[in-house]
């Protein structure tokens, strides 16, 4: 697979968090355009394991899709997890040890074992552990959390080249996490000092949005102003199609959220002419397609009065079919961004 394709288009990547889009087949999902998705390593590591993953065949092979796979390293989701004390465990300079809720299993997630998982799932991309904290963090705070993302990202290139023979015996690409909280000289110098290393991408971690929802557009030119032209961008986490048009102007080439799929099944839909909300009473009799522009399964057959219908009633084709729709809308949106309609 020519990889180096992430380096020179726009992606949307859906999360296919357990490795499953919620609610789409494979098939499904190819047909909203999607090319590119990206699973979550946290979760895929407490079930169903990395070793039952690899006896599988690796996660393209279970899921019987032939596109690109990111994983993310885990460290975003479990560190929110740990900090917000939903999860009991803690972060130290070795990485995480934390406990899972549902079974009580012990893990430790260190920036060694996040590779070893990431492989083990069988990926394409892989993401480097970092020290991810919370939006406002103090100065002294900002600058802890980019010294340990900085050493656990050289670990992890280290360990993946070493351990596992780089890209030449891999054929992964290996990408690294930016973080600096509202600092922006903070993004730069992370930045610099990643550069130095040396990867295949460089991804905006952390919060991607201020207090009051707006992007932090400022840091996120920090990290792109300090990185390698032909290399790939990903904004993690972005987010509102406004927001994605916004970074791609920064120059970020690849996207995601949970938002596309999350917001379809709450009703909430992306058109054309703006937000529909699918449940409002007003759709009960109303015949039109959700977005008459919009050529996906759901608006070629399906008017606006049944959804809303299906959805009131918690059909699950209804949250099949919302979810192909949102999912076209940002892969349309995605495709006039690289000049294919
Ligand atoms: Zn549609």
């Amino acid at each position: 697979m020519d990889l180096d394709i992430l380096k020179k288009k726009y992606f949307f990547m859906p999360d296919a968090t357990r490795g499953a889009v919620r609610y789409l087949t494979t098939k499904q999902l190819e047909e909203t355009g999607t090319e590119a998705i990206v699973t979550n390593t946290l979760h895929l590591l407490i079930h169903p394991g990395p070793d039952v993953i690899q006896q599988l065949g690796g996660i393209k092979k279970m899921m019987g899709w032939n596109g690109i796979v990111f994983t993310d390293s885990g460290g975003f989701q479990l560190f929110s997890l740990l900090h917000s004390k939903k999860w009991k465990g803690k972060v130290h300079d070795n990485g995480a040890t934390f406990r899972s809720p549902k079974e009580g299993n012990t893990y430790e997630l260190t920036p060694e074992s996040s590779i070893d998982i990431q492989i083990k799932i069988g990926s394409d991309v892989l993401v480097t552990l970092d020290d991810c904290r919370d939006t406002n963090l103090s100065r002294k705070e900002a600058e802890q959390s980019v010294e340990r993302t900085l050493k656990w990202a050289y670990r992890c290139k280290n360990h993946f080249d070493k351990e596992h023979g780089g890209t030449s015996k891999t054929g992964k690409l290996l990408t690294c996490v930016v973080q600096g909280a509202n600092y922006s000289d903070l993004r730069a110098y992370c930045a610099k000092e990643l550069v130095k290393i040396g990867f295949d991408g460089y991804n905006f971690g952390g919060y991607v949005v201020d207090s009051d929802g707006e992007l932090v557009v400022e840091e996120m030119s920090a990290m792109i102003e300090n990185i390698p032209k032909d290399t790939i961008k990903y904004a993690m986490g972005v987010g509102k199609p406004e927001d994605i048009l916004k970074a791609a102007e920064i120059g970020f080439n690849l996207f995601d959220t949970v938002l596309v799929t999350r917001n379809a099944r709450h009703g909430t839909l992306y058109t054309s002419e703006g937000v529909l909300r699918i449940k409002n009473s007003d759709m009960g009799l109303d015949k039109r397609p959700v977005d008459i522009n919009c050529n996906c399964e759901c608006c070629k057959n399906y008017s606006r009065a049944y959804l809303h219908h299906m959805l009131k009633n918690e059909e699950a084709t209804a949250l099949t079919l919302l979810t192909i729709h949102n999912l076209t809308f940002y892969q349309n949106l995605i495709a006039k961004l690289n000049g294919d309609i």
